[in-house]
């Protein structure tokens, strides 16, 4: 049994790697501030003597003895980065420093979230870890991908100038339950809508693409790249490389819902990445043939059943 800590471990990924932890028999600390996460998210836990959960600020140091960290606080949807933009920017940074220090010094194991984000608008389609990337960085997505790449500097640092063992992996866009119906990110944004009968908003003309990972897969590929030998730090891209325009992901949606909403088109956000698919052979060759197992369709029917439950229970309490 191992004791792990996973910041923003009530979000929607924390809590379901909380849950698969606890799962596999180690014990769990789930620290969050409750700024996307919620209570709801890792309520069915709060029974097993194996879990905890502190309320804190990453921004703040943490000190606890632990096995290993999984370092995930961090808003991911564009609409709550942008919210308090600085805040993004602390997160990210600070919550590394703070991580990064606690590791060092109970000589923890430490894993960071990174994003695909860190490769801006890619100039090279499919992205590899080698790609370094094309971002803005004063734009209104500066918060969250410098902020995430001021991360992923301070982990090779960490590691170089005080052998902190590190692990870094660019997530793809992952979706499933536990996402919040106002999250903002697209594939919530769209079930939501279809399930309401309200108009489905593509934003731009809806050419520009995206490829969407299941949460199970990505849970997967990141316990995997926490067990890899220490000498293997990453940044490996962890995501599914079937890649889908938002057009396509709302007829997919559509279909599936058997939603008679109407498509809405608005203007696109300043910057939006036009294109963005994952190169995953690093992952395949470092992680004992790691790849994503469960396809746009079969992740989309049960993220629809996640929130068709959710939106009826709703409606029970109005
Ligand atoms: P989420 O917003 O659901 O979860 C983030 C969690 O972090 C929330 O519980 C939130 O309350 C918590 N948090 C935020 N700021 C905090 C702070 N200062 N102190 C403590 N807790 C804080 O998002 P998610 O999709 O579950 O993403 C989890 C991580 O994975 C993030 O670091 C995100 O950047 C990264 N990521 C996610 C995706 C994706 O597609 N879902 C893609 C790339 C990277
Ligand atoms: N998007 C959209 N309608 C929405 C929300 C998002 O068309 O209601 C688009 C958005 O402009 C982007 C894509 O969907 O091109 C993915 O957006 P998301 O916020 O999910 O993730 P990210 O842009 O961070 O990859």
């Amino acid at each position: 049994m191992k004791r792990i800590l996973v910041t923003g471990g009530a979000g929607f990924i924390g809590s379901h790697l909380c849950e698969r932890l606890l799962n596999e028999g180690n014990e769990v600390i789930c620290l969050d501030n409750y700024f996307t996460g919620s209570k709801r998210n890792i309520i069915h836990l709060l029974d097993n003597p194996y879990f905890e959960l502190i309320r804190h600020d990453v921004t703040h140091s943490y000190f606890v003895e632990v096995d290993e960290i999984y370092n995930l606080a961090c808003p991911a949807s564009p609409v709550h980065y942008q919210y308090n933009p600085i805040k993004t920017i602390k997160t990210s940074v600070m919550g590394a420093i703070n991580m990064l220090g606690l590791a060092k010094r109970i000589k923890a194991k430490v894993l960071q979230a990174s994003t695909s984000e860190v490769y801006g608008d890619p100039l090279v389609h499919p992205q590899q870890e080698d790609y370094w990337g094309n971002v803005n960085p004063i734009g209104i997505r500066s918060c969250y991908d410098e902020g995430k790449r001021c991360a992923e500097s301070l982990f090779l640092n960490y590691h170089r100038q005080n052998d902190v063992r590190i692990k870094i992996i660019r997530i793809f866009n992952t979706y499933g339950p536990r996402m919040l119906p106002n999250d903002g990110r697209v594939v919530s944004n769209f079930i939501v809508q279809a399930l309401k009968g309200k108009d489905i908003t593509i934003f731009g003309d809806g050419t520009q693409t995206r490829s969407f990972q299941y949460v199970d897969d990505l849970l997967e590929g990141m316990i995997r790249t926490m067990n890899t030998g220490d000498n293997f730090t990453g940044p490996v891209n962890i995501g599914n490389p079937n890649e889908f325009s938002m057009l396509e992901l709302a007829s997919a949606i559509l279909e599936l819902t058997n939603s008679a909403s109407k498509i809405t088109f608005r203007p696109l956000p300043q910057d939006d990445p036009t294109q963005r698919q994952p190169d995953i052979s690093l992952a395949k060759q470092e992680l004992n043939n790691w790849e994503p197992k469960i396809q746009l369709k079969e992740g989309l029917t049960k993220t629809i059943e996640y929130f068709d439950d959710l939106l009826k229970q709703e409606n029970l309490s109005l």
